[in-house]
């Protein structure tokens, strides 16, 4: 996950901090300079790297703290507020209106992810009672409207596009009349990025703003950007007015910190990150559970919440501490399904996690998923307690396929595809990892 390294840095610099015996003016420098150097290394701006410390060691006046204080406490909270504030550009954050027509127009350079982005908004406003539509106006890139189209047409959202118009503003506007007239309310319009910043992008950005008058553009940014985030962000903000961002590709393996310098470079906020090429690997952002995950505290408290509200409560610690272990195993996946069929409490739980709900559930067709869920439990009985008990998929051969296979009665490729369905939802499940559970109540950060 991006930015796990930069976690683990300041978490560690924290805890050495904490170890001292006591903290004075050089402890809290060395803590300090680890912090930086991690930020550097994450390819966080060098000014804002500066500024925060700068501003840390304003807050935090050793000699004027008063003894009985807890210094140590306010350092972290000074770090983790920091660390915040670089993230949240102070500004509140705009609203579209349900029911009313609202034009959001997507910007970014090619591959930053922004058709699959598009969508992704699409799809994540439509389950929440919007009705959404896509319009390409991305005549640069070939191939971006079938691409656009066949996303839509897999999220049954209606989209405009044109194999013979070269011109974006045309067919921005033009499709935004149309979806108008449909009384769409939310009117998604994706445009052309190029390889690199260069006039005629911006220019062409220009124009399709100026004609379709945006509530809303969209910076997609990736992730993996490094140092050259801030100078970019920059540059389409002087273009075009930039209202929010979203990172995309947080699921790969880059340093990320340039995602948090193109927040400060726009002044906006981010709005979603981007966790997977999946349509519902997309997630809200907000800044506080992300800076706590950032410095290895989780940031599924909602989710913890939700499992304190509603799971019994003798149930409680024994999930909570295998997840919070990284342990997804199969034999949670079969506990779960089990729930699911019964629809317990822990069925509402588990259906509100991304990519279980939309992708193991599908509105409508119930019955097809109980189906999929005993098919998948039929092969488990055909596994044993080592296999359902291990967090190693390794040890799932070819072999022990093929006779979980021949043991259940189903085909070798339908073990494969629950096998695979598994490491999908653990993939998700292992963001818990190193989750600490707080007492019910007690979900401040630090
Ligand atoms: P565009 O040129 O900016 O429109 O980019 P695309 O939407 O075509 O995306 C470029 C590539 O990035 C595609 O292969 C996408 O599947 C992939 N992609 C987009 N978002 C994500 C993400 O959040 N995670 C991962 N792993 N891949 C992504």
């Amino acid at each position: 996950m991006v930015l796990a390294q930069l976690g683990g840095s300041i978490s560690r610099a924290l805890q050495q901090m904490s170890n001292a015996t006591i903290i004075d003016e050089k402890v809290l420098n060395e803590c300090l300079n680890e912090i930086t150097r991690a930020l550097l290394q994450a390819d966080v701006q060098f000014k804002l790297v500066r500024d925060m410390t700068t501003n840390i060691k304003k807050i935090v006046n050793l000699e004027d703290l008063a003894a009985g204080h807890n210094k140590r406490r306010i350092i972290q909270q000074a770090v983790f507020n920091e660390l915040c504030k670089i993230l949240d550009p102070g500004k509140p954050s705009f609203t579209l209106k349900k029911g009313k027509p609202s034009v959001v127009m997507f910007v970014g350079l090619q591959g930053s992810g922004k058709t699959t982005t598009c969508t992704k908004y699409a799809y994540h406003h439509q389950k929440k009672g919007w009705k959404p539509a896509l319009v390409c106006a991305d005549t640069f890139r070939a191939g971006a409207f079938d691409q656009l189209k066949q996303n839509a047409t897999k999220a049954k959202i209606p989209f405009y596009g044109s194999y013979t118009e070269s011109d974006p503003v045309k067919i921005a506007v033009d499709g935004v009349e149309t979806f108008k007239k449909e009384n769409c309310d939310l009117i998604i319009v994706d445009t052309s990025g190029r390889h690199k910043q260069e006039a005629a992008l911006f220019e062409e950005m220009r124009q399709v703003s100026e004609a379709t008058k945006p509530d809303l553009v969209i910076f997609v940014m990736d992730s993996s950007i490094g140092q050259a985030a801030f100078d970019q962000a920059q540059a389409f903000r002087q273009s075009v007015a930039v209202g929010a961002v979203i990172v995309t590709k947080m699921d790969g393996h880059a340093k990320g910190g340039g995602a948090l310098s193109a927040v400060a470079a726009t002044k906006s906020p981010v709005i979603f990150i981007g966790t997977g090429e999946h349509m519902d690997e997309f997630e809200v952002f907000d800044v506080k559970p992300f800076v706590s995950r950032l410095l290895g505290m989780g940031d599924l408290s909602g989710l913890v919440n939700k499992i304190q509200d509603v799971v019994p409560m003798d149930q409680q610690p024994e999930l909570l501490q295998k997840l919070s272990e990284g342990q997804f195993t199969l034999r949670i996946m079969y506990e779960q399904f089990q729930n699911m069929l019964k629809m317990g409490p822990l069925g509402q739980v588990f259906s509100m996690l991304p990519g279980f709900s939309s992708e193991m559930m599908p509105q409508g067709r119930e019955k097809e998923s109980q189906a999929k869920f005993k098919r998948y439990m039929t092969m488990m009985d055909s596994m044993t307690d080592e296999e359902l008990d291990s967090t190693n998929p390794k040890i799932m051969t070819e072999s022990r396929i093929m006779r979980i296979a021949r043991g259940s009665g189903r085909l070798v490729h339908e073990v494969m595809e629950m096998l695979e369905e598994y490491k999908r939802l653990a993939k998700i499940f292992s963001k818990m990892k190193g989750l600490r559970i707080p007492k019910k109540g007690d979900m401040s950060s630090l």
